[in-house]
């Protein structure tokens, strides 16, 4: 579903992507792991096309990102992403948050994109909130809302940067239990996380980045258990 091959970026001398190869299945769970500023970031961004690149493919469903106008809005909807930051429009209710893109971008009727959206909201726990406004909600529920925002659009792709890195700790597993649930739906996501615990039980691979390479790509188990490479080790060394 998703097909980077030969991918290369730079940010002036820095060279963030280096031969990206990568290809996400249909219904396939591929949890990115790695050091900071080893640019886990700019990989979802250029799968977004929020950041361009110079050299490879990104395909998406078989076909080629979009450079600009009105494809490139269809391309944010198929791929939806969810930031460590909510970015909900705080002057709207939560309702009208998740109906804003349907309605504008996929030309649903308001009654539709409503009803639909109340069905988001029940999947991820928030239904009795809609009528709010984001700053009245806590951070779990506020990303929830963005989770259901961008399902709202019927991406073909999800991707998640570190989508809990901001929350307080109790609100960190009702968001990756909503995450959870999505997975075992079927989704295709592509989940940029600290939490390995979610990697574990979750992902179907785990790929490991450092200095904008992946070094490797294997099960989650197989990962934790016998990581190849010096880096991803002392990787988790740190961090298990
Ligand atoms: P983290 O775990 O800290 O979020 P990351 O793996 O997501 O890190 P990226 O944000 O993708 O890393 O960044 C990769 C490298 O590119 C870093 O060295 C970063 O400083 C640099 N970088 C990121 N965005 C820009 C930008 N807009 N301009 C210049 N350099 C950037
Ligand atoms: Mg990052």
């Amino acid at each position: 579903l998703v097909r980077m091959a030969g991918v290369n970026k730079h940010f002036g001398d820095l060279h963030v992507l280096r031969d990206i190869d990568l290809e996400v299945a249909k219904g396939e769970v591929v949890v990115v792991l790695g050091p900071s500023g080893s640019g886990k970031s700019t990989l979802c961004r250029t799968i977004n096309r929020l950041e361009t690149y110079e050299t490879g493919t990104i395909t998406i469903d078989g076909e080629a990102l979009p450079e600009e106008g009105a494809e490139l809005a269809k391309l944010r909807a198929d791929v939806g992403m969810v930031f460590q930051s909510f970015n909900l429009f705080a002057h709207k209710t939560i309702l009208q948050n998740v109906t804003l893109g349907p309605i504008k971008v996929r030309k649903m009727s308001k009654a539709d994109a409503e009803a639909h959206a109340m069905e988001l909201l029940k999947r991820v726990g928030v239904e009795a909130q809609a009528e709010k406004y984001p700053a009245q909600l806590s951070g779990g529920q506020q990303q929830r809302v963005a989770i259901a925002r961008s399902l709202a659009m019927k991406p073909k792709v999800m991707l998640f940067d570190e989508p809990t890195s901001a929350l307080d700790p109790e609100m960190i597993n009702e968001v990756l239990d909503v995450m959870a649930g999505l997975a075992k739906d079927g989704m295709t996501m592509i989940v940029v996380t600290h939490e390995m615990g979610f990697a574990r039980r979750a992902a179907d691979r785990v790929v490991f980045m450092a200095d904008g390479q992946i070094l490797e790509q294997q099960a989650p188990d197989e990962f934790f258990a016998n990581p190849t490479s010096a880096r991803a080790k002392d990787f988790l060394s740190k961090i298990l």
